[in-house]
């Protein structure tokens, strides 16, 4: 393989990037969800050439026993990059980034979930990286979210999450890899969409309070695009199809009625 070259600019003079997008566009994304036969709930993200896959096992039981919490679930994130994810070999070991990575996605994800539900057990939720191309927490936390749903795990909301960047002096979102390597800093956020409630704020570099300002509403933008994909995979999922003709049993609208009834219980419950 030939090595990297550093690109003479991240920025074209017509305004785009390297890969021809413009600065608040997105990188293609594909969701899917049951990706696991076995796993509680899995779901799988491609986003550009980032390729993750989450799986959920639980709320099941706890051990080692001394990490128990008496009032609600452990809620246990491994974040894993594979060897063969990037182009150097990821040694096997598990790196204080994969470590660190790990809390602060669960940190992200434990505001939407009631794990008041499940005293004492765990709830384990696997990701591994199998392609890594800049934005992989963010993109971990998209997947993951989904699992967990697919777990039936009660939730406020699912997270979207993405990373907004500074490469040349202007402000981009959802980063590749060359533009979070050779930019200027990265802010990944994840937030509650209807509530904007941010449960991920991270920076790296420097912006002014105006950029990081304007990159939060640029994120905020980009989060609630990605959380109506997220919507769409789960109804994709369970919108169960006639074996003779594949037309849709149950009706879209009724799906989505039933989210709401299920969101109102969760709004209710954690008014108890
Ligand atoms: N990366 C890599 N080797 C590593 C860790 C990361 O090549 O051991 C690359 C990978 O493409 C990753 C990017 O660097 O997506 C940015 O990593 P960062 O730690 O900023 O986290 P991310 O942006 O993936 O959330």
């Amino acid at each position: 393989m030939s090595p990297e070259v550093k690109p003479d600019f991240l920025i074209s003079p017509e305004g785009l990037r390297i890969d021809g997008r413009r600065t608040d566009e997105m990188r293609p994304i594909e969701l899917k969800v049951g990706v696991l036969k076995q796993a509680d709930g899995s779901a799988s993200i491609r986003q550009g050439k980032t390729y993750i896959i989450a799986g959920v096992y639980g709320p099941r039981e706890l051990h080692p026993r001394h990490l128990t919490l008496n009032d609600r679930a452990y809620l246990r994130v491994d974040y894993r990059m594979a060897t063969f994810s990037v182009p150097d070999r990821k040694r096997p070991a598990p790196s204080r980034r994969e470590k660190e990575i790990s809390m602060v996605i669960a940190n992200a994800l434990k505001p939407a979930l009631f794990l008041g539900e499940f005293p004492k057990a765990v709830v384990d939720v696997f990701i591994t990286v199998i392609q890594a191309d800049g934005g992989t927490r963010c993109a971990a936390i998209n997947a993951a979210s989904l699992a967990l749903a697919d777990a039936g795990i009660p939730m406020r909301s699912l997270i979207p999450a993405v990373a907004v960047g500074k490469a040349d002096g202007k402000l981009l979102v959802d980063l590749g890899d060359e533009e979070d390597k050779y930019g200027q800093g990265d802010v990944p956020m994840a937030i509650i969409p209807n509530t904007e409630e941010i449960t991920l704020l991270q920076q790296d570099g420097s912006f002014s309070r105006e950029e990081l300002r304007e990159a939060l509403q640029m994120g905020i933008n980009s989060c609630k695009y990605l959380h109506e994909l997220q919507k769409e995979a789960l109804k994709r999922a369970y919108i169960k199809k006639t074996p003779d003709n594949g037309d849709d049993i149950e009706d879209e609208d009724d799906f989505d009625d039933d989210l709401e009834t299920d969101l109102g219980e969760a709004e209710l419950m954690e008014g108890e």
